[in-house]
């Protein structure tokens, strides 16, 4: 079995900043992504609010310039998916694809994924129209109007966010009440710019090259309508991938690794960065913050072991 001093496991924008600061200490690192380097940036038309591109970049560029950062360095790269991993205090084993490795410290980065409603012309009309990033996009769309489809906290919130943006919101929601939080929901009845339409579903994401409109079905009339909008935002949760990850490490109720603020679990040398972590904003600069974090804490670990 192959040894490492680390082991960064998911190659986004924490995965990938965890590596690079990892490498630059100069250790022996294993670095394991299932696909090809980027995570999330990879599935982003375009980015406008990461620090250092004023003007933008699209996310398949921001990607590329990431691992760009590594190139100089030597490591061994798995391009396959983590299966399992068995902790061991300075000796977690971990199975990469068909391959066992261990490593004395790990860093979980391995994101998360924003459900989808899985409805016709989702997939090929999302970055056209369909987002389920508020903060991502909402500027696209601004004195636009907007579709927000959700009833829990996150659709609540986003839609009170989108609100200082956009033109007009329809808020949709399959049942005749809300699940958020009372006080967004006060918030939301009060918005002049959101409208609440009750015992709906999006049965079809319409348009071209972008979205110009929903086909919505009230399910208690079971009658259905046409929506025109510029956009519309998926708010029915975020789900971690960690399939991989062991019992012992303690998760928030989504499933989400809870950290402190050093990005350390509460097993010692194990530690998670980026959207894997129970936390509120999940976004690119957040990202790489807590991979410098993550990589930071992890060396001090390692120090623990030397002379
Ligand atoms: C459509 C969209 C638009 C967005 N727009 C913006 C934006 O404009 N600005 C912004 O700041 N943020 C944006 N975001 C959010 C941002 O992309 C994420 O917050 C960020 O990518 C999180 O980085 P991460 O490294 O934590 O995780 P991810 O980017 O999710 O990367 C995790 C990586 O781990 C890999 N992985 C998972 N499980 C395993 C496993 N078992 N074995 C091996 N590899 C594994 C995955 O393949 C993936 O590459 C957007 C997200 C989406 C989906």
């Amino acid at each position: 079995m192959k040894k490492y001093d680390a082991l960064v496991i998911g190659g986004g924008p924490a995965g990938t900043t965890a590596a690079f600061y990892l490498l630059r200490s100069g250790i022996s690192l294993a670095w394991a992504e299932k696909l090809s380097p980027g995570g999330q940036m990879l599935l982003t038309g375009w980015i406008e609010n990461y620090p250092g591109f004023p003007k933008g970049v699209t996310g398949y560029e921001l990607a590329e310039t990431f691992v760009q950062h590594l190139k100089d360095f030597s490591y061994d790269h798995f391009q396959d998916e983590v299966l399992e991993m068995k902790l061991k205090p300075g000796a977690n084993q971990v199975k990469i694809g068909e391959e066992w490795i261990e490593a004395r410290t790990v860093i979980i980065c391995s994101g998360a994924r924003w459900k989808k409603l899985g409805v016709k012309g989702e997939s090929e009309l999302a970055g056209r129209g369909v987002s389920y990033c508020a903060v991502c996009d909402g500027h696209f769309f601004k004195d636009q109007v907007v579709a927000c489809i959700g009833g829990g906290d996150t659709a609540l919130e986003e839609s009170l966010y989108l609100s200082r943006i956009v033109k007009k919101i329809y808020l949709i929601h399959r049942r005749d009440k809300f699940r958020g939080t009372k006080v967004y929901q006060e918030r939301v009845f009060k918005n002049p710019k959101i409208e609440i339409l009750w015992n709906t579903v999006v049965q079809e994401f319409v348009g071209g090259n972008e979205l110009d409109s929903l086909r919505l079905k009230n399910v208690k009339t079971g009658e259905e309508s046409i929506l025109p909008v510029n956009g519309a935002f998926v708010f029915i949760g975020v789900a971690p991938q960690a399939d991989f990850v062991p019992e012992a490490i303690k998760r928030d109720e989504l499933g989400f690794i809870i950290t402190d603020a050093e990005m350390r679990t509460n097993i010692p040398g194990v530690f998670a960065a980026g959207d894997i972590r129970s936390k509120l904003c999940r976004q690119v600069s957040t990202a790489v913050g807590d991979g410098a974090t993550a990589a930071h804490s992890a060396n001090l670990y390692l120090e623990s072991f030397s002379g």
